[in-house]
């Protein structure tokens, strides 16, 4: 995390363009970083066997119960997130109630089981965005751990082997192949170099891919599903992904690809 700031501050000087969303994604980065400090580590009592034959089985590991959440942490985070998306404007004055509502609310820990579960969050602008953040290093330690455990090689599926979730990002390893990474525990995982890693469509002739005039992002959109993951080359790039910052540089792709949709 801390070259992704440092890659965020160079940003912010390069691309005053971007400079705002760097500032923005520094704020909760350093926001988290205070309650990762203050993590215990999970014990998973499952065995190794247990966990690889779950894998085979094509389930992903983590079980919600499983996540050492410390719930005023939790609520203290996404009053801070709420607090800081307010601030950079990212949420309207009713929305930033909304998000310290549901952070105080006593059901708290039942709408993140939902969240973590897939069900999509009733009506509140941005709280699957807060829930991330707020879940985040809890996810990210258990994560870590089960990889400790066991590995993802043979996984290469579209959803994260560790959390279920949807990749966010991925990265081109020295020898082409594609890892995803995931967007809310950071694991990766490999899958198959051109498939849409959202709907599963394979025909290459459906996916348009686009790169950096530097050649070291790539986007690649999917035109039957109409959703797009970028990715960092790992054979152009001096330095590896940082899963905070490349989100962010990348942006003017993302840019790219609305203009390209008509949005
Ligand atoms: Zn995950
Ligand atoms: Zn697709």
């Amino acid at each position: 995390m801390p070259r992704d700031i440092a890659e965020l501050k160079s940003l912010a000087e390069r691309q005053p363009e971007l400079a705002t969303a760097a500032e923005l994604q520094i704020s909760l980065i350093e926001t988290t970083r205070r309650v990762q400090g203050r993590l215990t580590t999970p014990w998973i009592e499952s065995s190794t066997e247990t966990l690889a034959a779950r894998l085979a089985a094509g389930q992903s590991l983590l079980e919600f119960d499983q996540i050492l959440f410390e719930w005023n942490d939790v609520r203290l985070l996404i009053r801070q997130v709420a607090d800081i998306l307010r601030r950079y404007d990212a949420v309207d004055a009713d929305g930033v109630v909304a998000l310290h509502n549901v952070g105080r609310a006593a059901d708290l820990p039942e709408r993140m089981r939902a969240w973590f579960n897939g069900t999509p969050s009733p009506d509140v602008e941005m709280l699957d965005e807060v829930l991330v953040w707020a879940a985040r290093p809890y996810l990210q330690r258990t994560a870590e751990v089960l990889q400790q455990r066991v590995n993802f090689e043979g996984w290469r599926r579209r959803t994260c082997p560790a959390c279920a979730a949807e990749p966010d990002f991925a990265v081109i390893t020295a020898t082409g192949e594609r890892l995803l990474v995931c967007g809310r525990c950071l694991v990766r995982w490999p899958f198959a170099a051109t498939d849409c890693p959202f709907c599963g469509n394979s025909d290459r002739s459906s996916i348009t891919s686009m790169a950096t005039a530097d050649g070291i992002y790539r986007v690649a959109i999917c035109n039957p599903c109409g959703r797009y993951i970028k990715a960092l080359d790992g054979r152009k790039s001096p330095r590896p992904l940082l899963p905070y910052a490349d989100p962010i540089v990348t942006l003017p792709l993302d840019a790219a690809v609305m203009r390209r949709q008509g949005k």
